[in-house]
């Protein structure tokens, strides 16, 4: 197999590396791919949100098969540019991905087929009627803007005022851009988020492991929102009864609410979950693999990825094949220092080649690019060290020695990942 993987994040190094390890793929292509992605993939100077050159570039190479990392390609069309062509290819339509590209379509589809989620209070097009409703909700109130709005686009209002600050940022400051135009209110909910991502061909689907991720910048959960500080990976963040109770009252609903729908899934599906005392509740879809959670689940992955998702491309995935390594992974993310807001990149990264030696640890580059032979950080995430242990103890161990070998200048991460993940086994997360 020749295979195209579109995108050049963590997730997409994390993607190349297992596809790399299927002794039926022979060539991958990544674009635009990264300073890592170079070194197993021939990464092509693509952007990722580009379909006319995407598709450009496989009408001349004849990919087998193309996987599409990120939501932007996805939400552009980039997959019904293909499928009208008949090229195999893995993650959902334009029209599926408003699952993710339309705040309120997804809570519109959710309240229709009446699968749990927080509350909406309701949808506005103008900032007067979003400050006529802050009168007569509680607080606080999670104020969400229905486009894609690089991870900006939702907040947590503790009262009226620091809503009114933000409604006014997205609506009259146009601070998110056009993501930011139409607004939508729900219910604050309570309770330990978790992340349940399925991989489905529209007809049947496999779950994937579960993850955790940590969104904010410091320990102990202080800072401002990220992309993701890391995640982890471990069999006990599902305990009992409740991967069978997501199943029947989340995921099967929404696969079937799809179909009725007349718009069939097929890729990646992330479902962003708050376990709250009356069960599991959808906080959001997100329509192709999380990054850092990517990065934790693929390093658990014990089946070929390539024969795996030339399955789902072709329409028939046998759920029973995806195999998982027993005990558990993490990943931590290492950031440009100033991160999320300003820094600087072009820093030398040292002690990458000393990983190598290090079995269970792998370095997937999130935002690096070559400079003759040199790996220079080049966005705000730049690394996902990620490793695989018999327990999560064991495989934070591991990650955190590696990052410790590890240097550039302003360096960042989070020394907490996945620390707090026996408190909430003991409080029955
Ligand atoms: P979203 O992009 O919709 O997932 O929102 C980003 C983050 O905001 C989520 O991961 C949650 O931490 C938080 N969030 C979203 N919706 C709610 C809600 N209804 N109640 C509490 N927190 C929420």
């Amino acid at each position: 197999m020749k295979i195209l993987v579109v995108g050049g994040g963590g997730r997409e190094h994390a993607l190349v590396w297992k596809l790399k390890q299927s002794p039926r793929v022979e060539k991958i292509w990544c674009a635009p791919g990264n300073g890592g992605i170079a070194a197993e993939a021939e990464c092509v100077a693509i952007d990722a949100g580009d379909v006319g050159a995407i598709v450009a570039f496989a009408e001349k190479v004849h990919p087998d098969l193309t996987v599409v990392g990120p939501e932007l390609p996805l939400v552009n069309g980039l997959t019904d540019a293909f499928r009208q062509r008949n090229w195999p290819v893995v993650g959902p339509s334009q029209q599926a991905a408003q699952l993710e590209g339309s705040k309120i379509f997804s809570k519109e589809f959710l309240e229709r087929h009446g699968i749990p989620t927080a509350k909406m209070y309701g949808t506005y097009d103008s900032p007067s009627e979003v400050y006529d409703a802050l009168n007569s909700v509680a607080f606080p109130v999670v104020i969400k803007a229905d486009g894609l709005c690089a991870g900006k686009g939702v907040f947590l209002a503790p009262d009226f005022a620091a809503a009114k600050d933000f409604v006014q940022r997205a609506m009259e400051k146009d601070e998110l851009g056009p993501g930011g135009k139409r607004i939508l209110l729900e219910e604050a909910l309570e309770g330990e988020e978790l992340s349940f991502i399925i991989l489905t061909d529209g007809k049947r689907y496999a779950p994937l492991v579960p993850t955790r991720d940590h969104k904010r910048v410091f320990d102990g959960n202080q800072g401002p929102n990220t992309g993701g500080m890391g995640a982890y990976s471990t069999d006990e963040l599902l305990p009992d009864a409740l991967p069978e109770t997501i199943r029947s009252t989340i995921v099967e609903p929404t696969l079937q609410g799809l179909a009725a729908d007349g718009i069939p899934y097929q890729g990646f599906l992330y479902i962003g979950l708050m376990l709250t005392n009356s069960g599991p509740k959808v906080l959001e879809f997100n329509c192709r693999l999380g990054d850092p959670e990517a990065q934790a689940i693929l390093a658990r992955a014990d089946f070929d990825l390539g024969e795996i998702l030339g399955d789902v491309a072709a329409g028939r995935l046998d759920p029973s094949k995806l195999r998982w390594k027993p005990g558990a992974s993490a990943c931590v993310v290492l950031t440009s220092g100033g991160y999320p807001g300003r820094f600087e990149g072009g820093k030398r990264i040292d002690g990458l080649t000393s990983l190598e030696q290090i079995t269970g640890v792998k370095a997937l580059h999130a935002g690096t690019k070559l400079v003759g032979d040199t790996v220079v950080t080049n966005s705000g995430r730049v690394l996902g060290v990620t490793a695989v242990g018999k327990t999560l103890e064991a495989a934070l161990a591991s990650a955190y020695h590696a990052v410790a070998k590890i240097h550039f200048e302003g360096m960042h991460y989070r020394k907490d990942i996945g620390a707090h993940a026996s408190e909430l086994r003991a409080a029955g997360h």
